[in-house]
């Protein structure tokens, strides 16, 4: 066992504070490590619920990804530095971004300037490279996933839909708004899928509304197969030649699908003069300082009544899927 992992074994080591967000099977918190003082946000899932609503290898999974990524330390993925279980729940320690959730941030802005939104973007372009050089497709981009640092960079979250795939894959999965016109069309989908939702989030930044909305899901689809973007007349050029050139449903046109990757969109003109090496030492200024009265300061998380979760949930009636994990 890795020494981290000894250190780390016990909730029971951890100051467990405030809710930062909640997810469909739990709950994610603030926590300070007793002995270090260290500060940290930890994952804690229902191990019931994950079984009742089978979301057993989607969590195995998540884990092991989060673990592989963790030894990479990269600036823009959240790293995880231990799991544990007891019967009830799952737990993964992870850094606290304490800067709050990319969405908040958006939604408050209404929507980015042009400099912002290619500040975030590049980051995501670096994240999906760093991914798909391990073969890793995340599939579940959106503002809602993204979170600021203290200094105002991106990290990534929550890889429960992230998959090792080398070429294809055929599950269903994503958020409405940001589903790639090949998974709809079930055809098998692999890294491009990422780059779409890449062409969505831009979009989003800067017309402060995703390119293919409706009132239902199935609305949204049609427009997604449809294929038609409107863009408002304040949308950058160069941004939106990139836009069309990612959300492009032929996958052998598609900016970062093609033979050259992720340069094609690294050298693209709304992307060119990024200083790609600066920003992964995170050596650039930064257009978005989340305010901050100190390292604890959960302010710029929204608030989460806390009573819910004071019940124990049940222990699984029956062998546990999670032993040796
Ligand atoms: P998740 O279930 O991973 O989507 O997380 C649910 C919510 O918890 C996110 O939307 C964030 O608000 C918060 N959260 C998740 N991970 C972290 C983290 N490492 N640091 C701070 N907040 C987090």
């Amino acid at each position: 066992m890795d020494p981290l992992a000894l250190e780390y074994s016990s909730i029971a080591d951890f100051d467990v504070g405030v809710t930062l967000g909640t997810g469909s099977f739990g709950r994610v918190r603030f926590a300070t490590h007793i002995k270090t003082k260290e500060h940290f946000a930890v994952k804690i899932l229902r191990k019931v619920d994950l079984i009742k609503f089978r979301q057993v290898e989607h969590v195995k999974s998540e884990k092991a990804i989060l673990h592989a990524l963790s030894q990479d330390q990269h600036p823009f993925i959240v790293n995880m530095a231990a799991s544990f279980q007891d019967p009830c729940y799952i737990y993964m320690v992870m850094e606290c971004v304490i800067g709050g959730e990319f969405f908040s941030h958006l939604k408050n802005a209404r929507r980015f300037t042009n400099l912002t939104a290619r500040f975030f973007a590049a980051q995501v372009v670096l994240i999906f490279e760093h991914l798909h050089a391990k073969d890793i497709i995340y599939r579940d981009l959106k503002p809602e996933n993204l979170l600021l640092d203290k200094d105002g960079y991106l990290k990534i979250t929550d890889f429960g839909f992230a998959k090792i795939v080398s070429f294809k894959t055929y599950t269903l999965c994503g958020t409405p708004e940001y589903i790639a016109p090949e998974v709809l069309l079930n055809k098998g989908h692999g890294k491009g899928v990422d780059w779409w939702t890449l062409g969505i989030l831009i979009y989003e930044m800067l017309a402060g509304d995703p390119p293919f909305v409706d009132e239902d899901p199935v609305g949204i689809y049609r427009k997604i197969l449809t294929g038609k973007v409107h863009f408002p007349r304040t949308y950058d050029d160069y941004a939106k030649s990139l836009t069309k050139k990612l959300l492009t449903a032929d996958l052998t046109k598609r900016y970062g699908c093609m033979k050259r990757g992720a340069s094609d969109i690294k050298r693209c003109n709304w992307l060119v003069e990024t200083k790609w090496e600066a920003l992964l030492k995170r050596d650039l200024d930064t257009p978005i300082k989340p305010e901050l009265s100190s390292i604890t300061d959960t302010s710029n998380f929204e608030e989460y009544p806390e009573e819910i979760d004071i019940a124990k949930p049940p222990i699984y009636d029956g062998p546990d899927p999670f032993e040796n994990i």
